[in-house]
């Protein structure tokens, strides 16, 4: 006997290579479920041994993505977010580290007493638990399962053997299997092969899995009787081979997997009964995205310029903000230890608007500095994020309010002039990860302020990772020299957020806007942002 379930679980995994898109797949097919009435949420199974990305360098992992509970979580939850527009939780990621993590307390508890604990089935039970743990929680028509990184993976094999556990646990009605593969064009012979695809699909077999659907990533459009090829030898039906060509914008996948009639498909096999799909207000998004009337250079002042995951949802939050201003919205990205080297006008006299995200440690302060009082002087809208409104107070603090050598406690010691400090809860902490000013606070606006210009309420909920925070020793000293504290949390009385009244679009917010952003809502400060830009640019 099969256990029954009213969630359908659809497991998405990855072949071939990786960095195929297995997180916007996932998040698309949610969105196009969501469309159709059903409630759904995805989960990401990680397979690595940290108990979460917050302690790894975003130039290993990418961006860390906070969610509203305060979890430091994978990239691809804020493609979830972006996509299906409902906040994950903590238990929406789980990693190889934490489910061992929970076994291994068990096992000190005396749980298993007298047993030996081993990969199957404990921490396979441990994986199926989590599962389970977000359908009922969230009470959900279709959860979408997500493991990382490739089929093959020493590491990734206990994900594997659960979620073929799973559809004998609950059975195949209730679950689906969605390989994404890719199908290379090799030039010298003028073809797409599918041999990778093949091998990628008997690496699954051999551990028990067959797929039910087959996502092609590829450059070209794969010709028919390849597709038939694809699914002769993958033992896959016909029409559930479905190319997943490269777009020019991530925001359009769903809508092509929709001409490929994905989502009837799943609903088919899943027996899913669902109402007629909404996709106007997505469309008319992305259209803006695809044909802008307008553009704008914004440049990005940071750290890890090379490598643009670290800034995903910077990068994405413009996207939806460049679609609400019918605008194109390009980034040009500036190392700061550049601009401490050779000024700012070189490399900021071209932009229309001037960023400085969030960040951590000294490297590239003082050209972080030099752009804030290039922004400030030139009236070049700025907008500063967590770390980027901290130099906004620090370069303030120096040039306006004649603190010499203000700065944060984070880059030096012994100040005069420590504007920005630990918060006092900080001090006391040792441990690393998980111990940052974490998730959701509320913020309170000062009405009148550029902020409540863009919010237009008085009270608003951001997410923050940080320690530091604007010294309450220097609120008055900084007011008095006309720096606008136009934000603060109530509960705290802590300085969300600043912004100069005499200048045309200047703000620094403590927490991370870019994470509440979405397609079909962009944030209000990245919108107000790209607006301002594009009256600079007049
Ligand atoms: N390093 C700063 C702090 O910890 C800023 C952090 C951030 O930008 N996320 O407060």
């Amino acid at each position: 006997m099969v256990r029954r379930s009213k969630t359908k679980y659809i497991f998405v995994t990855g072949g071939v290579v990786s960095a195929l898109g297995k997180g916007i797949a996932a998040a698309s097919i949610g969105l196009l479920l969501k469309q159709r009435g059903l409630k759904v949420s995805i989960l990401k199974l990680d397979p690595y041994l940290n108990l979460d990305p917050g302690t790894m360098s975003p130039t290993q992992h990418g961006e860390v993505f906070v969610t509203e509970d305060g979890a430091e979580t994978d990239l691809d939850l804020g493609h979830y977010e972006r996509f299906i527009d409902v906040n994950m939780m903590k238990i929406n990621n789980a990693t190889a580290g934490q489910i061992y993590d929970t076994v291994l307390t068990k096992e000190r508890k005396g749980e298993y007493l007298g047993g030996t604990v081993q990969v199957v089935p404990h921490i396979t039970n441990e994986i199926k638990e989590r599962i389970h743990n977000v359908s009922t929680t969230n009470k959900l028509d279709v959860l979408i399962i997500e493991i990382g990184g490739t089929v093959g993976d020493i590491e990734g094999l206990p994900f594997v053997e659960a979620i073929r556990q799973f559809r004998y646990d609950i059975g195949a009605q209730n679950t689906l299997y969605i390989h994404l593969t890719y199908v290379p064009y090799i030039a010298a012979a003028g073809e797409l092969k599918t041999k990778p695809t093949q091998h990628s699909v008997k690496n699954l077999l051999e551990m028990g899995i067959q797929p039910d659907i087959l996502l092609a990533r590829t450059e070209r459009t794969i010709p028919k009787e390849a597709k038939d090829k694809i699914a002769l030898f993958c033992n896959v039906e016909k029409g559930c081979v479905i190319e997943v060509k490269d777009q020019s914008s991530i925001y359009q996948v769903p809508l092509e997997l929709h001409n490929y009639k994905l989502d009837d498909i799943i609903c088919e096999k899943l027996n899913l009964e669902t109402k007629e799909i909404k996709l106007d207000a997505w469309r008319q998004y992305v259209k803006y995205i695809k044909t802008p009337v307008d553009k704008v250079k914004i440049a990005i002042v940071g750290k890890y310029t090379g490598l643009k995951d670290s800034y995903k949802s910077i990068i994405e939050a413009f996207i939806h903000a460049g679609s609400a201003n019918k605008c194109k919205v390009e980034l040009v990205w500036v190392n700061s230890e550049e601009v401490e080297h050779s000024g700012p006008e070189g490399m900021l006299s071209e932009v229309h608007g001037i960023l400085i995200p969030g960040g951590f440690g000294d490297r590239g302060i003082e050209g972080k500095l030099l752009s804030v009082k290039y922004a400030r002087e030139n009236e070049i809208p700025f907008f500063g994020i967590c770390l980027g409104m901290q130099c906004a107070v620090i370069e303030y603090a120096r040039n306006v309010g004649g603190m010499k050598n203000a700065n944060s406690t984070e880059f030096a010691r012994k100040l005069k002039y420590p504007v920005i400090d630990l918060m006092a809860e900080q001090k006391k902490i040792k441990r690393k990860g998980g111990t940052m000013r974490l998730g959701a606070f509320d913020c309170e606006i000062e009405k009148g302020t550029k902020l409540y210009k863009a919010y237009k309420k008085t009270m608003i909920s951001e997410r923050h990772r940080h320690r530091f925070e604007v010294n309450n020793d220097y609120i008055n000293t900084l007011e008095d020299c006309g720096l606008v504290l136009s934000g603060k949390n109530p509960d705290l009385n802590l300085v969300e957020t600043i912004e100069l009244a005499d200048h045309p679009w200047f703000v620094g917010v403590q927490y991370h806007p870019e994470l509440k952003s979405r397609l079909t809502k962009p944030h209000p400060l990245f919108r107000d942002f790209v607006k301002a830009s594009i009256n600079f640019k007049k």
